[in-house]
C-alpha cells in the first residue's frame, strides 16, 4: 500500500501517458501517404473517467494530447483549475451556463441550437471579445446536437455571426451510436450525413479548424472517420473499447483498486454468508473480507459471479456485496489480515481488470471505473518516474 493499510484506488500516470502515445500510434497508422495524422482529443469527463481530471490532463499533455475534451463547462473549468492552458472543448451545456466564464478562459464550447448560439454571442458582446464555438450535427446518435433538418439555418446564423465579429466556428463535430460494432449500418450511414453537413456548412462559408466525429472505438476500428482529430476517452485509460472486437492494442489499465483483507475467519460447510444468504458453503472453506462495497461504486449486481487476486490467484467473491463490504473464499489457502486484496487492476498474471466486473454485473468496464469513489482514497504514482 502507498498510504498504509487503507483501501484505495492507485492511478499510474505512466500508463496515461503511454496510451496517449499508443493512440497517436494508432490513429496515424493506414494513412494515404501524404495525409497529415489526426489530433488527439483526450476525453477526460467524469473526473477523467474517474482518475483524476487534473492529473490525467497533466499526463495526457505530457503523452502527446493536442486537446481535452469535456463534457460539462464545470468539467472544463476545472480543467483550467489545473492549470492546463490547451485547446479544450466542452459539449453539454445548459441555458443560462456560465458563458462568459468559458469565453475568458479561452474554453471552446458547443452549440447545438440558435438559442444557444444567441446565448454564447450576448456573452461574447459584453466581453468584446469572439467566442469560440463548435458546432455539433445530430448524424444519428439521436442524443445532443443539431438535427439534420435544423442544420442549414444554424451554419448561416454562425456565418452571420463570424462575420459580426461575436464568435468564430472552431469545429464541427458528431458522435458515433455504434462504432465499437464496426459492421453495424449505422456507421456508414452517420459517416455520410456528416459529410453531407459539413458540405452544407462549407457552402454557408464556415472553416472549422477541426472536424471530427471518432471516439475511442472509431479511432482504432474505423480509419475513414478520423478526420482532423479523434477523440479518445476509455482507450485513454488502458481498457477495451470494443471488447471481443479490437485486437491486441497495446494500452495499460491505468486504475488499480486494492484494499487490505479485514478479517479471516473459518467457513464450515453449511456455513452461509451476507444479506439474503444467498452462497452457502459446501465444503469445509475459509472467508476474508475486504473493506470496500457498493458505496465505493462496486457494482452489488456482481455479487457470487466477480473474482478478486490476493496472494497469488483468483479469489470468488462469495454473497451479496453490502455497502462497505464483501467476502471472498480463501478455500485453504493460507491468509492474513493485512494482504493484500486487488479488487481489478490492470490484469497483470490474469488477475482481474474492469471488464471482468463489467461482465459480471451485465455492464461496460466504462461505468465500473467511472463509478468507483465513495470512501476509497484515490493515489497517484508514476511507474516510469519512480514514484508510488
Ligand atoms: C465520452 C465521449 C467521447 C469519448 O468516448 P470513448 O468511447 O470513451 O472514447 C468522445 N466524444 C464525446 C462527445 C463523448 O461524450
Amino acid at each position: 500500500m502507498t498510504s498504509g493499510a487503507r483501501a484505495e484506488i492507485v492511478v499510474d500516470l505512466a500508463a496515461i501517458r503511454h496510451n496517449v502515445r499508443r493512440l497517436r500510434e494508432i490513429a496515424a497508422d493506414s494513412l494515404d501517404p501524404g495525409v497529415e495524422p489526426p489530433k488527439m482529443m483526450t476525453v477526460v469527463k467524469a473526473d477523467g473517467y474517474g482518475h483524476g481530471v487534473t492529473e490525467v490532463s497533466r499526463a495526457a499533455r505530457e503523452g502527446g494530447a493536442d486537446w481535452l475534451g469535456a463534457a460539462t463547462l464545470e468539467e472544463a473549468l476545472a480543467v483550467r483549475d489545473g492549470g492546463d492552458t490547451g485547446p479544450l472543448l466542452c459539449w453539454l451545456t445548459v441555458p443560462g451556463d456560465h458563458w462568459g466564464a468559458a469565453i475568458e478562459r479561452d474554453i471552446d464550447v458547443t452549440a447545438y441550437s440558435l438559442v444557444e448560439l444567441a446565448e454564447i454571442e450576448a456573452a461574447a458582446e459584453r466581453l468584446s471579445v469572439a467566442a469560440r464555438v463548435q458546432l455539433k450535427v445530430d448524424t444519428g446518435l439521436t442524443r445532443g446536437g443539431c438535427p439534420a433538418e435544423l442544420w442549414p439555418a444554424l451554419v448561416a446564423e454562425c456565418r452571420a455571426a463570424e462575420l459580426r465579429g461575436t464568435l468564430r466556428i472552431t469545429g464541427i463535430w458528431s458522435h458515433l451510436a455504434c462504432a465499437d460494432e464496426p459492421d453495424h449500418p449505422a456507421n456508414d450511414s452517420q459517416e455520410k450525413v456528416f459529410l453531407e453537413a459539413l458540405d452544407v456548412a462549407r457552402q454557408a462559408g464556415l472553416r472549422p479548424e477541426v472536424r471530427h466525429l471518432a471516439n475511442s472505438a472509431a479511432t482504432v476500428l474505423r480509419p475513414s472517420v478520423r478526420f482532423d482529430m479523434v477523440r479518445c476517452g476509455i482507450a485513454t485509460y488502458g481498457l477495451d473499447p470494443a471488447p471481443g472486437v479490437t485486437r491486441d492494442l497495446g494500452l495499460v489499465p491505468a486504475m488499480t483498486v486494492r484494499a487490505p483483507l479485514a478479517m479471516v475467519k473459518s467457513a464450515p460447510a453449511g456455513t452461509s454468508v451476507s444479506y439474503g444468504h444467498t452462497w452457502t458453503a459446501d465444503v469445509d472453506t475459509r472467508l476474508g473480507l475486504v473493506p470496500v462495497g457498493y458505496a465505493e461504486g462496486l457494482p452489488r449486481v456482481a455479487a457470487n459471479k466477480v473474482e478478486v487476486w490476493l496472494n497469488g490467484k483468483r479469489r470468488p467473491e462469495r454473497g451479496i456485496i453490502c455497502m462497505d463490504q464483501f467476502m471472498i473464499d480463501l478455500g485453504d489457502d493460507e491468509a492474513h489480515e493485512g494482504d493484500l486484496v486487488e479488487i481489478f487492476g490492470t490484469g497483470h498474471d490474469g488477475a482481474p481488470t474492469a471488464l471482468d466486473w463489467a461482465r459480471a454485473a451485465g455492464t461496460i468496464n466504462y461505468e465500473v471505473v467511472t463509478r468507483i469513489g465513495g470512501r476509497l482514497h484515490r493515489v497517484h504514482v508514476d511507474s516510469e518516474r519512480g514514484r508510488g
